[in-house]
């Protein structure tokens, strides 16, 4: 469990942001220049920035601990390697402590002006609070269309809805955190399981800003297997299109069989058709190797989850107590 070392007001909210850093260095500065002015015009709270540091390479880390030994607001969990965005977001939601819990991103794409219009809504009694950006003109189009698709594509084949253009920046209440921390799965889509656990939810517009440094750590192939990740972990209609195709398949290959068999009773046997029996043998070929991939999709996942491994690993935690 995690200490709470801070030296809360009694009666007072506690407001917990939760970041994850994965070599970012170069936007560590700005990110606590900018989160200041904020933090302080909300005096009606304690708050606590949860710093993630998901195996960087470079000197995050070092940049992260000398902060939080500025500020004993700031925690730093260094974790053992780099597990991930999905990961780091669930380490630092679970050692949070707030009745209130933002996650955002280091390189303030999530603009953190925001954070008081959140809290306005979550005082009027919602329990989520989701910030939708109202541009993506900061992602390049390939990136808006491929989105786009995939919101398309996951709201159709899951019964769990995502709201389009929302990420993780939203306010969550403790109970919803709480929630969140009973699945237990190890393979964290996180946009899906906080759609998941569900309650009573507001939205709330923003631009979406440029990276304030360095470059996304999101490749195309990355978001790729993400964009798996995500209709897998919380949709099985993939596995069940295969059932009607099939079905519909083996209909047609019937209706077709019993034309031939009529067709050699009528005009006897006609030997050409070489090409159509080739091509009709690969595209069944094919059709059954794209078959048994979805199936192994699944399996796949099914065996890294039965392996029941934890979803993080902490090197070390760093919070400076009160002197
Ligand atoms: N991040 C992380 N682990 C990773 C990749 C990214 O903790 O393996 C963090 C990263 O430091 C940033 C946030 O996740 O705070 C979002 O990453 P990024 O800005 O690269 O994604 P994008 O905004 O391009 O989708
Ligand atoms: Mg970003």
């Amino acid at each position: 469990m995690p200490v709470n070392p801070l030296d809360q007001t009694p009666g007072k909210p506690l407001l917990s942001l939760v970041v994850p850093f994965y070599n970012e260095s170069s936007a560590v500065a700005y990110f606590f220049q900018r989160i200041a002015p904020v933090l302080a015009a909300l005096d009606r709270f304690d708050c606590e920035i949860v710093c993630v540091n998901d195996g960087s390479t470079d000197d995050t880390l070092a940049l992260l601990i000398a902060a939080a030994d500025q500020d004993r607001r700031i925690k730093v969990i260094d974790l053992s390697r780099n597990f991930g965005k999905e990961a780091a977001l669930t380490a630092g939601l679970n050692e949070s402590l707030g009745d209130a819990v933002i996650p955002i991103d280091a390189d303030l794409q999530d603009p953190p002006e925001l954070i008081p219009r959140l809290i306005e809504q979550w005082q009027n009694g919602y329990e989520v609070v989701l910030a939708k950006r109202i541009n993506r003109d900061t992602d390049s189009y390939m990136k808006r269309k491929t989105a786009s698709l995939f919101y398309r594509l996951y709201n159709a084949v899951s019964d769990i809805k995502l709201p389009e253009n929302v990420g993780d920046f939203r306010l969550i209440d403790r109970q919803v955190l709480e929630s969140l921390k009973q699945l237990p799965e190890n393979r964290r889509f996180m946009k899906g399981l906080f759609a998941w656990v569900g309650y009573k939810t507001a939205t709330v517009e923003y631009a979406r800003e440029a990276r304030s440094a360095g470059e996304s750590k999101f490749s195309g192939w990355r978001l790729w297997n993400f964009a798996l990740e995500g209709i897998t972990s919380f949709s099985t209609v993939p596995l069940r299109w295969w059932t009607y195709f099939g079905s519909a398949i083996s209909l047609f290959a019937f209706i077709y069989g019993l034309v031939i068999i009529f067709k050699t009773l009528i005009h006897g046997i006609d030997m050409p058709g070489y090409a159509s029996i080739l091509t009709v043998v690969l595209f069944l070929g094919g059709i059954q190797l794209i078959g048994i991939g979805v199936l192994g999709e699944y399996m796949g996942r099914t065996y890294l989850e039965s392996k029941g491994r934890p979803i993080y690993l902490v090197r070390r935690r760093y919070q400076k107590i009160k002197n």
